[in-house]
């Protein structure tokens, strides 16, 4: 038998590599995308197909699809990427962009904090989207003119939260409206000033793609804008709410489709709905349920497990949960010796309040030589003396799959 330990170091020298650099470059990407979203208004899945599409892809999943098969972006396509994203919110008269300031700023900075009463909050801007926050309560508003405000109450508080009074609520409101105003007139201040101006026919121009006329049409509901609307509502379709990047001057999508677009009707007279007031529970909570507890089960086994036999047998252990949450967990008799007590996931049950039946039975080794598991501890020995057991006395396949 060969020395296992200069054995194994030729196994590190040549078979053992980070693949860190593939994360690292397709994350570049992810945060390039999301200050693509950040300053075009739109949503991040959008933003990430738009950059996919600069690159070539006809989608983001495609993208991520090629990367898990070993593509990455060039140093070329890279910096392609940056200057797209780039393209998209820097102004040309040297001043600084609101969109800049706001990706300058840290998330956790507040852009206004002070007191209601004796009530401290803080209101945050991210996205576009304004959060206004005091001790168990904050207050969600869109980045859309008329989107309804959200008021979110924690469990604990349900009862005794400030926002419960009407009177509280509208002065907190009139903070986080005044926010809310400052971040669209920051990131249409951000656009060309055509893109919110009407001209005297009422033609403006599309603040992301530059085109320019008096009618506009919207992918989702296929209704008929005007651009003196579209200026009004910061380039969201006035009927769905859709994002600027769903905005085009040619409904081409509805050719030969025998559809014709509708002029959009109004949501809601241009009035804001009442805050929505709900009570969430995001204190973290543990869900016993049956992947819960047969992960910590499983868990469990692979302390209890010493030898590769007994890891494996881990691995494969049949972990049963019914209904009421009792479980019985099958371990093969050659992959754990039945003498052996699975004592970390027996105490695992015992913390859980869960009912442990244990099982042994004849499944099957998956290797031959089912001995060779039990007389090392070692995973790396144990493989080796599979792979020499097979040399001399068996036959190794490698199964190498072809696309
Ligand atoms: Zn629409």
């Amino acid at each position: 038998m060969r020395d296992l330990v200069s054995s194994g170091h030729l196994v590190r020298s040549h078979f053992w590599k980070w693949i860190m650099t593939t994360k690292n470059e397709i994350d570049t990407l992810k945060t390039l995308a999301k200050r693509y979203a950040r300053a075009n208004r739109i949503a991040q899945h959008e933003a990430l197909n738009a950059l996919a599409t600069e690159l070539g892809f006809p989608s983001w999943t495609k993208l991520v699809a090629k990367a898990k098969q070993g593509w990455l972006p060039s140093a070329d396509q890279l910096a392609q990427a940056k200057a797209f994203i780039r393209g998209s919110y820097s102004g040309d008269d040297g001043q600084e962009s609101f969109i800049e300031k706001s990706f300058a700023r840290p998330v956790d900075e507040p852009v206004r904090q002070g007191k209601i009463g004796e009530h401290a909050y803080q209101v945050y801007e991210h996205f576009g989207d304004i959060h206004m926050e005091g001790e168990g309560w904050r207050i969600l508003i869109g980045e859309a003119l008329f989107s309804q405000p959200v008021v979110e109450i924690e469990k604990p508080h349900a009862t005794t939260s400030p926002v419960r009074k009407p009177d509280f609520l509208a002065a907190a409101l009139v903070i986080a409206d005044e926010e809310a105003a400052k971040v669209r007139a920051g990131i249409s201040s951000d656009w060309p000033r055509r893109a919110t101006k009407p001209d005297a026919e009422g033609a403006v121009l599309h603040p992301l793609r530059g085109d320019r006329s008096s009618e506009w049409y919207c992918l989702h509901c296929d209704g008929k804008i005007t651009g003196t609307q579209l200026a009004e509502n910061l380039w969201h379709c006035p009927g769905c709410g859709a994002s600027p990047i769903d905005i085009f001057s040619e409904p081409g999508w509805l050719d030969g489709s025998g559809m014709k677009p509708k002029p959009v009707v109004l949501a809601q007279s241009q009035k804001r709905a009442e805050p929505c007031i709900k009570v969430v529970d995001s204190r973290p909570t543990l869900t016993l349920n049956e992947e819960s507890i047969s992960l910590l089960l499983r868990n469990a086994l692979f302390e209890d497990a010493k030898t590769p036999a007994e890891r494996l047998g881990a691995q494969l252990a049949e972990i049963y949960v019914d209904d009421e949450l009792d479980v019985c967990i099958t371990l093969d008799e050659e992959l754990w010796p039945e003498s052996k007590e699975p004592e970390a996931a027996i105490a695992v049950a015992k913390l859980l309040g869960v009912e442990l039946e244990l099982e042994v039975s004849g499944m099957s080794f998956p290797f031959a030589w089912p001995d060779l598991g039990h007389v090392t501890t070692s995973t790396p020995e144990y493989v080796q003396l599979l792979l020499e057991a097979h040399e001399e006395q068996g036959v190794i396949l490698r199964e190498i799959k072809e696309d």
